[in-house]
């Protein structure tokens, strides 16, 4: 634990002069900050010189851990080559043409374009503004509702944060009016009592369909969907989902936009979560492991369709009016060529494949537990959900807050995993190894037997 009362403990600076984003203040109070100087594969350090396996790849993104040579040299070449330029007014590096090349090739599309932004957030405003500015350069002026569903994370911006469908959004006055969520396709939590999976997922396509009626098919500009769910919880759809509710969306030429911004490059098994559950949409939104987390950068992969059709209304006008001053970065361009081609040439997609069986074996062994409700994951993403009692899914009471303290324990032992609503949430880099998988669950299991003994 940092000793608190010294005002220049790393802790107490950081207080002092960092406000805090997604932080709960009372636990940095009780536990203090951790301040992280360097890592090592998938370990971090912090100042105090300890250790931590980081079992979330940072915030779902350093694929590749934190001292990968292939990138920083990457990045280090560039920067002594070019270290920045735009993409604005026709003018852009040679490393931005040749990642939307890649982008294109590695993609579901065998045509499209390529439009950078420095974040998942953007690059999801970007798209919304791209789908309202296509339907009203088309004639539907009026085809601006956007639909995602509850518990979907789509990033934090005004427009983003009103896609995500997540309650903590109402401090802002969010969502905006003309963002619509459709229940969460969570079979364990929201089906109801008798119901099987069949029957659930026939209610969400009645669901789907009944929301188009009433707004009306020619008011919505497109659909947004996480292939599995991140930050709501990893949570995987049900059955079927995808293959049940997207003729319905093309009947009414609703465009499809997946936020591939964790699934994407390799996360679910596949280079793309669509390719896990068997769909191409009209666009794909990129981030996170793009760059593996060693530069910020967010993409939107239009397919050829949207593509053509984006390209027509803009040379109507003439020009797009759209853009960062960093996007398409010629840093970040070097790196995401040289993370892509370490994930699909250089093993890493491979490793992903190969210890996803021991990821799943080791969630289902401690989901035998008394208090743990299910596992759910999808290649490399999984979680735990807590509960006070197993056969009627009731959680443990929320002043509890069961997750953080498993979370914390699990710190305090050396491991990095992240709590989110009653569930401990793992998403570990694509090069952990046998014995790093066997540390974490370890670890993991040894706070879920110490936090159920205090608290069952
Ligand atoms: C993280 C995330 C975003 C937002 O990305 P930022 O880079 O944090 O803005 C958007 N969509 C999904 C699915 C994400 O997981």
């Amino acid at each position: 634990m940092p000793d608190t009362t010294l005002p220049n403990s790393w802790d107490a600076r950081a207080k002092a002069h960092s406000f805090f984003g997604f932080t709960d203040l009372p636990s940095i109070e009780a536990r203090g900050t951790v301040v992280l100087t360097h890592g090592e594969g998938p370990y971090v350090i912090d100042t105090e010189g300890r250790r931590y396996l980081d079992a979330n790849s940072g915030l779902w993104n350093m694929v590749a851990g934190f001292d990968h040579p292939d990138l920083t040299r990457a990045a280090q070449d560039q920067y002594a080559r070019f270290p920045g330029y735009h993409a604005f007014f026709g003018r852009m590096s040679d490393q931005a043409v040749m990642l939307s090349e890649t982008l294109i090739h590695v993609s579901p599309f065998d045509q499209g374009r390529v439009f950078y932004t420095n974040s998942g957030s953007e690059a999801n405003d970007t798209m919304v503004k791209m789908l309202w500015f296509l339907h009203a350069a088309e004639g539907r002026p009026q085809a601006r509702k956007i639909v995602t569903r509850g518990n979907a994370y789509h990033g934090v911006t005004a427009v983003s944060a009103s896609m995500t469908g997540k309650p903590y959004n109402s401090v802002f006055g969010l969502p905006l009016p003309g963002f619509l969520h459709l229940t969460c396709p969570h079979y364990w939590r929201e089906g109801l009592p008798g119901e099987s999976e069949a029957d659930f997922l026939n209610r969400l396509v009645a669901e789907l369909e009944e929301l188009i009626a009433n707004e009306g098919a020619d008011t919505i500009a497109g659909f947004f969907a996480e292939p599995v769910q991140g930050a709501g919880g990893v949570i995987p759809p049900v059955d079927g989902y995808f293959d049940a509710i997207l003729p319905v969306l093309r009947a009414h030429g609703i465009p499809v936009i997946a936020d591939e911004v964790i699934t994407g490059f390799g996360r679910t098994g596949a280079v793309w979560g669509c390719e896990s559950y068997g769909f191409v949409p009209d666009a794909i939104i990129s981030s996170k492991a793009l760059t593996a987390g060693y530069f910020p950068m967010g993409a939107v992969i239009l397919g050829p369709d949207l593509s053509d059709r984006l390209q027509r209304a803009t040379q109507a006008i003439e020009e797009f009016p759209h853009g960062f001053t960093a996007s398409g970065h010629p840093v970040g361009c070097a790196v995401a060529l040289a993370a892509i081609d370490l994930v699909l040439n250089g093993g890493l997609l491979n490793n992903v494949n190969r210890i996803i069986p021991r990821f799943e074996a080791g969630l289902a062994k401690l989901a035998q537990h008394d208090h743990i409700g299910e596992w759910r994951g999808r290649g490399l993403m999984g979680a735990l959900e807590a509960v006070r009692d197993k056969s009627t899914k009731t959680p443990f009471e929320s002043d509890l807050s069961v997750s953080e303290r498993i979370a914390n324990t699990c710190t305090d032992h050396g491991l990095i995993c992240r709590p989110l609503g009653q569930s401990i949430v793992l998403c570990p880099p694509f090069i952990m190894n046998d014995a790093q998988m066997d540390e974490m669950f370890d670890k993991l299991s040894a706070a879920l037997d110490q936090v159920f003994a205090e608290i069952a």
